[in-house]
């Protein structure tokens, strides 16, 4: 009888070995965020083509899986975006961050800017611009130490809803970074009335610098001029090379982000960059 109870529960367990093998990444992403407790953000800092100084820095968010590891976004938010988590999911991006700037303040390190992505539906959630405002009041977060990034096609067909969304965020003190700029659908005339205060030229751009491809050195060229023109801080995404990092020296290029100056770190590591750049 013992002999047949333990043959069972070995079987048993056997299969939820199996089972567990097989739940799916998403069934394990709802219930790691009704744990709460399995996301951590990166930080990569932005630093000026000039001076060389820190001036903010991209949040940029991980999955720390007990198994598989850290997950990069590009393998969950999608499907975060497919399968209805993504709300739940930016609130807890929004609460990694609020508590990674609480402990910067409450070490008496002045903290960079924050630059936060927003996924398209976070952006469209009724009531968006009053509730994220409380949000970062209740908190202690002046505003200003708060950039939104967000993608040209995420206005797309309804522009002038979501210009009216980025007026109420800028009246409320909160930043404006356009992401990716260059690949979405939008044409250059929506650049003269979006309240913006930067530019991010998609990384695509700079990685054909060193094919010293004409093209694109020509759209780098013009998109920082206009951007500068219109009184946008113009940003170079993805820098990885010295060759990229001089030819950009040619533009109108004022914040550089890539491997090239930094990688994305962990917020203690972000903190020690903090220290070094307050005492330097
Ligand atoms: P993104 O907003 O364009 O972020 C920049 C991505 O480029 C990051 O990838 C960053 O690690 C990477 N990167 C930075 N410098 C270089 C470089 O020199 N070379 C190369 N090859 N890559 C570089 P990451 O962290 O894997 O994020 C990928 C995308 O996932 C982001 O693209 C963004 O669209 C999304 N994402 C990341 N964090 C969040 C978040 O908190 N919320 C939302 N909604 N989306 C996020
Ligand atoms: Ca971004
Ligand atoms: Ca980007
Ligand atoms: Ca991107």
């Amino acid at each position: 009888k013992n002999e047949g109870r333990n043959t069972y529960r070995l079987h048993r367990s056997e299969m939820d070995v199996q089972a567990r093998h097989h739940l799916s990444l998403e069934t394990e992403l709802r219930d790691m965020l009704e744990r709460g407790d399995g996301l951590v953000m990166h930080y990569q800092p932005l630093f000026s083509r000039d001076s060389g100084q820190l001036k903010s820095a991209e949040a940029l968010v991980r999955w720390q899986h007990p198994v598989r590891g850290l997950i990069p976004p590009g393998e969950f938010i999608p499907l975060a975006e497919r399968s209805g988590l993504i709300l739940p999911l930016g609130e807890q991006i929004l609460d990694r961050v609020i508590s990674d700037i609480t402990r910067w303040q409450n070490e008496g390190q002045a903290p960079v800017p924050v630059a936060i992505n927003l996924s398209a539906a976070q952006f469209w959630q009724a009531g968006f611009a009053d509730d994220i405002a409380d949000r970062f009041s209740a908190a202690g977060i002046p505003p200003e130490l708060i950039i939104f990034e967000l993608t040209e096609s995420m206005l797309l067909n309804k522009h002038d809803q979501g210009m009216a969304i980025l007026t109420a965020l800028n009246e409320r003190g909160f930043r404006i970074a356009l992401d990716d700029f260059g690949t979405g659908y939008s044409s250059l005339n929506y650049l003269q009335n979006i309240p913006a205060h930067s530019l991010k030229i998609d990384r695509s751009f700079i990685v054909a610098l060193d094919n010293n491809t004409r093209g694109s050195r020509a759209i780098i060229a013009a998109i920082a001029s206009l951007a500068r023109e219109l009184g946008l801080i113009v940003v170079a995404e993805g820098v990885e090379t010295q060759k990229q990092w001089d030819q950009l020296g040619e533009y109108a290029i004022d914040l550089i982000q890539g491997f090239y100056t930094a990688r994305p770190m962990t917020a203690d590591a972000f903190t020690t960059l903090l220290n070094t750049q307050h005492s330097a």
